[in-house]
Order: structure tokens, then C-alpha cells, then sequence
């Protein structure tokens, strides 16, 4: 074992309580949005305890949180009842009124899913029912003339139009959480890749706290931080540091590549909200969409392709070892068997341009190849069961045993967990409180 001093050293940066100490109550690995979200929410709670977030790059909210669509979403989609369902509309009701109080800038611009062939329409009319269960504000099913009036340069047979979607920068969301953390005496360690958590068999040298803090997570670089409980939100390694922790492997998470294609600047009055595909109920992703950003660009996308590497942004990143995992997964081969065309096709339209133009010409018939080019790309963590069934609800876990009854996992945090976040967030806290008697 590395001596302690070694631990104090490379915490030097962190706030006191750490810096003396390399302990604390709670430990959140993880600095994306949700794994900030739930820190902020968890030190406003318990101002008295001690709470550090641990995260592997070198800054804050750079994987699934800094490469989304930027959407807010309303709560459409989501099986009524489903965690998604009640924290999606929860939480962008939570994610407008933080925004107010901060100042983050966002735009409430709203959001047309449109049919644009007659057998979408039985569909479009189910997610309107759908929406109304899961308590969506002012949604109403409009006709081709009122689309025009919303959106002059879109065509459709019908659609549903959910004024309550905005757009905002969840980047900077998760790191203004991250600010309220700080600002509430919570430590942040960047470059701290978890690679290891086990309980203690002794206490750290000249401590005189005995076993007071019993879990010892350690990083690549063989640094220490002890904790007495554990929460981790881990995005695209939610299901590895699940195992490291001795609990389930399953679901594991399988990476999908999204890629955005980008309006040139001088076709941007083409957009004015968001506009959406009637969703293929077959597949978990919401299709290739419309969406303005908060800086004024417009993005096209994202497809859903297999990606080689977790957290692998570009076409040729791979990862022998994540490829491998994901290859000799049961599941993975059985989703892949069942979905080889469709699959095929997404590449297919990920390679050429021109065929995803078409998709897209459906609903903005006056879009040219020329009118785009190629965006920032996006890594999916999507959660798998054994069966090659996608799971689709938020996922959260413990263990047993010593260590597992001390680490609570978020094991599935897709789109719209970032919409979500602060009523996960809440959720979370509610969890880790009956769990751990915090
Ligand atoms: C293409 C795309 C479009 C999307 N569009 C939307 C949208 O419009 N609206 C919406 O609400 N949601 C959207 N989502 C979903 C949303 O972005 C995610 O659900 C959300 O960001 C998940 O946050 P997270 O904190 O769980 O994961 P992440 O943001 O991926 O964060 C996980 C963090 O854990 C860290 N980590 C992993 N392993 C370790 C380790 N061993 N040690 C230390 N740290 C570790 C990672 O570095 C990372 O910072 C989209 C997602 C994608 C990919």
C-alpha cells in the first residue's frame, strides 16, 4: 500500500478538510451532470458531512454531458409511471427555474414531433395520449397549416407541438452544480480515475480514527481517498465500476456513436424550434432531429452507430479492450442479430451524407447537401441485458455484502437523464439517506 503522505500530496489542491485528511462521509465518482447534480444536492442536505467528487479528466462534464443534443426535454416519451416519465417532467420544471435563479441562458423555443406519412399519424396520436398521462404542459395536436404558421419551412401531415421544450447548454448547467458543490465546502478531484474500490483491513498510518472510514477507492496512479459510502455515476463505465465494486455486471453498457451534421450559418432561418421524426418504437433513440442551440447554430442528428471505444468521438477510435467486452457480450450479439438491416442502414447513412439528407428533406424539403456539414459527435452509454433487450428506464443499484451495502450505482442514466438531473438528483439523495441513515 502507498503511503498516506502520497495521498495528501496529490490532494493538495482540494480544500482543507480533505487536504489534512484524504477522507470523507461520501464520495461521488463521477463529474458529469448527474454525478454533480447529486453532490450538490447531497452537501445542501448534509452541510455536516464531508462529500468529494471524484473524476478521471482532467475537467468537468467532458463526455455524455458535454455532447448532447441540448434539448429540455418535456417528458413525452417515456412509459407513464417509468422513472423517466415522472423525473423527466420533474426535472425540466426543476432545470427552467435553476436556470432563472442562475442565470444560465436557455430558450423555451419549443418542439414539433411531425408525421410526414399517413401510418405515422395512429403513433403521433399515442404520444399525444402519452404526453397528457405523463402531465406534459400545453401539448395539442396541430395540422399541416398551423406547422407552416410554427415552422414555414417544414412539411408534415400533423404534429405535436410541446411549447414547454427549450434548449439549453448542459455543459454549463453541470458545472454552475458543480460551483453550488464547491461554494458548499464539497472537494472536486479531476484526474482521479477510480480503478479500485475495497473496504480496509487496517486504518491509514498515524490515523487515529480506526475504521471510521472504511471504503478505500483508489485511482490508476495508486492514489487514496477513504469514504464511508460510496455513489458513483460513471456514464459509459457505470457498468465497470459496478464490478469493480464487487456488484452486479449487468446491464452492461454498450457505446452508440450519434453524429451531428451542422446548418451552414446563412440557412439557419430554416429552424426556428425543434423539430422531431415520430419516434420508430422499435428503437430507444429519439431519430435524427432539428435542433437550434443556444449559440445560434442549428445541429442535424444524431444517427445511432455501434462505437468501437467508450467515449470514442471519431469514426476510427478503438478500444481492443472495449471492443472485445462488447463483442463477447451476449447481449450485444443477440441486439445485433435482430437489428442488422437497421444497423447497416445507420452506417450506411453515417458514411453518405446525401442518404441522411433525404431522411431529413422530409420534413424540410428545401435542404441541400450543400447546406450542411459534418458536426461534433456524441458517445451514447446505453444500457444491455443479457437478452439484447435495450433497457430503457433509469437503472439504480447497491450491493450486499460489507462493501456493496455501501455503494449505490446509477447504472443507467440515458437521454433525458440530463433534463432529469435534479430530480434524479433528489431522488439519489433520498436514496443514499434511507440506505445509509445519513
Ligand atoms: C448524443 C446524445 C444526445 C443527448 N441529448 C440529450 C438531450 O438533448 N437532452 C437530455 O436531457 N439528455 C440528452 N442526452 C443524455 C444526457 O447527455 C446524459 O443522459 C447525461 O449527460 C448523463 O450524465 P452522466 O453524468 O450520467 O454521464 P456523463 O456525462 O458521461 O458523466 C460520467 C462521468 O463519469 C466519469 N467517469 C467514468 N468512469 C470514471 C472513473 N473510473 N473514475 C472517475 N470518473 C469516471 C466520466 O469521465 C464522466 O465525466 C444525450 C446524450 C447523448 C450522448
Amino acid at each position: 500500500m502507498r503511503p498516506a503522505g502520497f495521498v495528501f500530496q496529490r490532494l493538495r489542491f482540494a480544500p482543507p478538510r480533505l487536504q489534512h485528511r484524504g477522507v470523507c462521509d461520501v464520495a461521488v465518482v463521477g463529474g458529469g451532470i448527474v454525478g454533480l447534480a447529486s453532490a450538490r444536492e447531497l452537501i445542501l442536505r448534509h452541510p455536516n458531512l464531508t462529500f468529494t467528487l471524484l473524476e478521471k479528466e482532467k475537467e468537468l462534464a467532458l463526455h455524455q454531458t458535454g455532447h448532447n443534443s441540448g434539448v429540455i426535454h418535456s417528458g413525452i416519451y417515456y412509459t407513464p409511471g417509468s422513472l423517466k416519465a415522472r423525473l423527466c417532467v420533474k426535472g425540466a420544471s426543476l432545470a427552467y427555474s435553476y436556470c432563472d435563479s442562475k442565470g444560465v441562458p436557455y430558450r423555451r423555443c419549443g418542439k414539433l414531433i411531425v408525421a410526414v406519412e399517413r401510418e405515422e399519424v395512429p403513433r403521433l396520436k399515442a404520444l399525444y395520449e402519452r404526453g397528457l398521462k405523463n402531465g406534459v404542459k400545453e401539448l395539442r395536436l396541430i395540422d399541416a397549416r398551423a406547422i407552416r404558421e410554427r415552422e414555414p419551412y417544414c412539411r408534415g401531415i400533423m404534429a405535436l407541438d410541446s411549447p414547454h421544450t427549450g434548449i439549453v447548454d448542459w455543459r454549463l448547467v453541470a458545472l454552475t452544480y458543480g460551483k453550488d458543490f464547491q461554494q458548499a465546502g464539497g472537494s472536486i478531484v479531476t484526474g482521479f480515475e477510480v480503478s479500485d474500490i475495497t473496504m480496509a483491513t487496517e486504518s491509514p498510518a498515524g490515523s487515529s480514527e480506526g475504521l471510521k472510514y472504511p471504503v478505500v477507492i483508489r485511482s490508476s496512479k495508486g492514489e487514496e481517498v477513504r469514504c464511508r459510502y460510496v455513489l458513483t455515476c460513471g456514464g459509459l463505465y457505470s457498468d465497470r465500476l459496478s464490478e469493480i465494486s464487487g456488484c452486479r455486471a449487468e446491464p452492461r453498457i454498450v457505446p452508440f456513436r450519434g453524429d451531428y451534421l451542422v446548418l451552414k450559418p446563412e440557412k439557419n432561418y430554416l429552424i426556428k424550434g425543434n423539430i422531431y421524426p415520430v419516434p420508430d418504437p422499435r428503437f430507444p433513440f429519439l431519430g435524427v432531429h432539428f435542433t437550434p442551440r443556444v449559440d445560434g447554430s442549428v445541429w442535424l442528428g444524431p444517427n445511432a452507430v455501434l462505437a468501437f471505444k467508450r467515449e470514442g468521438y471519431n469514426l476510427y477510435d478503438f478500444n481492443a479492450k472495449d471492443f472485445t467486452d462488447a463483442l463477447s457480450f451476449r447481449g450485444l450479439q443477440k441486439l445485433v442479430l435482430k437489428n442488422v438491416v437497421y444497423g447497416v442502414g445507420e452506417m450506411y447513412r453515417g458514411l453518405f451524407l446525401s442518404a441522411q439528407v433525404k431522411i431529413l428533406q422530409k420534413y424540410i424539403p428545401e435542404l441541400s447537401r450543400s447546406d450542411i456539414v459534418r458536426g461534433p459527435s456524441g458517445v451514447r452509454a446505453q444500457a444491455l441485458d443479457p437478452d439484447g433487450n435495450l433497457v430503457d428506464d433509469f437503472v439504480f443499484d447497491g450491493g450486499v455484502g460489507e462493501l456493496g451495502s455501501r455503494v449505490l450505482h446509477i447504472r443507467n442514466a440515458p437521454s433525458p437523464a440530463a433534463t432529469s438531473s435534479l430530480a434524479i438528483a433528489e431522488m439519489i439523495a433520498d436514496e443514499l439517506e434511507a440506505r445509509f441513515s445519513l
